[in-house]
C-alpha cells in the first residue's frame, strides 16, 4: 500500500523517515512518498489519489490544510470545529478528514502531567497549529487563553474560540508586555511561531521580551518548533526556571495517531515513541553539522547507494567521485584505467577529494582505493567524517558479481580475472587497504543491513559522536 505527505515546499519533511521507520518497525510494508503540491492543485490531486485504490490516505502540510477541507466527504468534530486538517483517509474512494495534531497536543500536556483545566495560558501565534492548541486548550477547560499575535489573525481566533467554548475566557494581544500579563501569573505559555530554527530567525529579541511575564511556580513552556531541539523560546524558559517540552513528541504522537487510522493497531507504541524521538533527534542533530561526511570502502560495498540515501537523510548534496571523475573526463573508469593507466585516475580523484574538501554539506562516496594517496587521506581526515563500510569478503564477492552482472560490466581491477583469481584479489586489496580502512572515525558492518538501515546506523552514531564531544 501507499500514503504521502503533500504540501509546498515539502522537501523539509520528515514524514516520509517516520513512516518508513514505523513501517519497518512494524513489520508492515507501506511506501510513502512526497509530493509537492500548490493550493491550485490540491483538489485534482487529493481526487486523483482518493481513486487509486493503492492509496491509504495522505498527510497534509502548509499551504493545503484549510484548502483541502473542500475535497473530503467528511469531517471530524475537531475538522469542523478548527477549520483545518492534517490527515486524509480513503476508504472506498470517499475522502475523510481528521486532525491529528490536536493528539499530538494533548498527548504532550498529559505526559508532561499538566492539567489545563482552570489555568491562565498564553498562546504566541495565531494560525494553523495554534488553532489546534486553541481546540485544546478549550477542549480541556482553560481559565484563561491570551493569544498573542503581530497580525490580526489573533482577533479572529479569539472570535471563533469563544463561540466554541464559552466557559473559557479568550483574549488577544499585539505586544507582550507586563500590563498585558493577566491578573494572574501564567501556568502555561506555547509557541506556535516560528521563530528560533535557525541563526538568521533566531527570534532571540521576540522571545526575551517574554521576560516582563509573571509565571506560577509549576508552570509549563512547550514549544511546537521541534528543530533545534533546544530551541530560542525553550532557552529562555530555562532561564526562567520553567518547565519545558519541544515538539518532536508531538510530531510522532500525530504520526502515530495517523498510523492507527490508515492501518488500525500499533504494536508497542511506547518503546516506538521512544526509538522515533531517537531517530529525529540523530536525523536534526546531524543536520547541524556541516562538514563533508565522506564514505570509503571496498568496491561494491554500497558507497553510493548508502551515500545517496544519507544525503536525502540529512538534507544534503550526493557526490559519488568516480561518477564525478567520469562526467569530467567523458570516460569510463575502465576506459581511464585501460588508456592512461591507473596513476592518472588517481591524480585525478586526488584533485577532486581536494575541491571536495572545502564544500559544505555533502556526502561523498570515494572509490575503494582512494585512501591510499597520502595527500587524498590526510584532505579527508582533515576536512570531514570519515566512514568506513565494510563487509565480508564472502559478501564483497557476492555484490561485486551481482553488480558486474546487471551493469555487464567488469570493475577496471577486476577485469578478465576468474572467480577464484577475483577473490584472490579481494583478499589482497583488503589487506592493502584495510589500515587506512581502519583509520575511520566510524566504522558500520554493512552485511545483514539494507542501504537505507546503513544510512540510519551513520545518523545515529554520528549524533553519538557529536554528543561525546559536547560532553568531553
Ligand atoms: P502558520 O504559518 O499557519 O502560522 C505561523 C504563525 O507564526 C502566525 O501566527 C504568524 O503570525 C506567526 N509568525 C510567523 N513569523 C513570525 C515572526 N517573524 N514574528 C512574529 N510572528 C510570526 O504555521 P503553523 O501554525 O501551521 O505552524 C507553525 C509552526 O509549528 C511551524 O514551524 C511548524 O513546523 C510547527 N508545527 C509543529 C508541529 C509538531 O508536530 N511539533 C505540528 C504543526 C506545526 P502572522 O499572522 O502575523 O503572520
Amino acid at each position: 500500500m501507499k500514503a504521502a505527505v503533500i504540501g509546498s515546499p515539502i522537501s523539509h519533511s520528515l514524514s516520509p523517515f517516520i513512516f518508513d521507520f514505523i513501517s519497518e518497525e512494524q513489520n508492515y510494508p507501506i511506501e510513502y512518498l512526497s509530493f509537492e503540491v500548490t493550493p491550485s492543485e490540491c483538489k485534482d490531486f487529493i481526487y486523483s489519489k482518493a481513486h487509486d485504490d493503492n492509496f491509504l490516505g495522505l498527510n497534509v502540510t502548509l499551504p493545503l490544510k484549510e484548502l483541502s477541507l473542500e475535497a473530503i466527504y467528511y469531517a471530524s468534530k475537531e475538522v469542523k470545529s478548527i477549520g483545518a486538517l492534517n490527515l486524509l483517509h480513503f476508504k472506498e474512494h470517499k475522502i475523510y478528514g481528521y486532525n491529528t495534531d490536536i493528539v499530538g497536543i494533548m498527548k504532550t500536556l498529559e505526559d508532561k502531567n499538566f492539567l489545563v483545566e482552570g489555568k491562565n495560558c498564553l498562546l504566541l501565534g495565531a494560525g494553523g497549529s495554534a488553532k489546534a492548541v486553541a481546540y485544546v486548550l478549550g477542549t480541556l477547560k482553560a481559565l484563561n487563553v491570551l493569544i498573542f499575535n503581530r497580525s490580526e489573525k489573533r482577533d479572529e481566533l479569539v472570535l471563533q474560540f469563544s463561540a466554541l467554548f464559552p466557559h473559557t475566557i479568550w483574549s488577544s494581544t499585539s505586544k507582550i508586555e507586563y500590563e498585558q500579563t493577566l491578573k494572574e501569573p501564567f501556568d502555561l505559555m506555547i509557541n506556535t511561531i516560528p521563530l528560533g530554527m535557525t541563526g538568521k530567525d533566531s527570534g532571540v529579541e521576540f522571545f526575551n521580551s517574554l521576560k516582563v511575564l509573571k509565571f506560577n511556580k509549576e508552570a509549563l513552556a512547550f514549544d511546537l518548533i521541534y528543530t533545534p531541539e533546544q530551541t530560542s523560546f525553550l532557552n529562555l524558559a530555562d532561564s526562567l526556571g520553567l518547565k519545558t517540552v519541544g515538539g518532536l513528541g508531538m510530531l510522532i504522537d500525530q504520526a502515530l495517531a495517523t498510523w492507527k487510522v490508515w492501518i488500525g493497531d500499533l504494536k508497542n507504541e511506547k518503546e516506538l515513541h521512544h526509538k522515533l524521538k531517537v531517530f529525529l533527534n540523530s536525523i536534526l542533530n546531524s543536520r547541524l553539522n556541516h562538514e563533508p561526511i565522506y564514505l570509503t570502502g571496498f568496491m561494491g560495498v554500497g558507497k553510493s547507494t548508502v551515500g545517496f540515501e544519507l544525503a536525502k537523510l540529512l538534507k544534503r548534496k550526493f557526490v559519488d567521485v568516480d561518477k564525478l571523475i567520469e562526467s569530467r573526463t567523458f570516460l569510463t573508469i575502465s576506459e581511464i584505467f585501460s588508456e592512461k593507466g591507473e596513476a592518472y585516475f588517481r591524480s585525478l580523484e586526488k584533485e577532486i577529494i581536494l575541491e571536495l574538501s572545502g564544500v559544505q554539506d555533502i556526502v561523498v562516496a570515494l572509490g575503494g582505493g582512494a585512501l591510499i594517496d597520502d595527500i587524498s587521506f590526510k584532505t579527508i581526515s582533515k576536512s570531514g567524517v570519515l566512514i568506513y563500510l565494510c563487509a565480508l569478503e564472502d559478501t564483497l564477492m557476492e555484490r561485486i558479481t551481482n553488480q558486474e552482472q546487471s551493469k555487464y560490466q567488469e570493475r577496471p581491477i577486476m577485469a578478465h580475472l576468474s572467480l577464484s583469481e577475483k577473490k584472490q584479489k579481494i583478499k589482497e586489496l583488503l589487506s592493502l587497504r584495510k589500515e587506512r580502512y581502519q583509520k575511520a572515525k566510524i566504522t558500520i558492518q554493512t552485511d545483514d543491513l539494507n542501504a537505507r538501515n546503513v544510512a540510519y546506523e551513520i545518523v545515529s552514531f554520528l549524533c553519538k559522536i557529536k554528543s561525546s564531544e559536547k560532553r568531553g
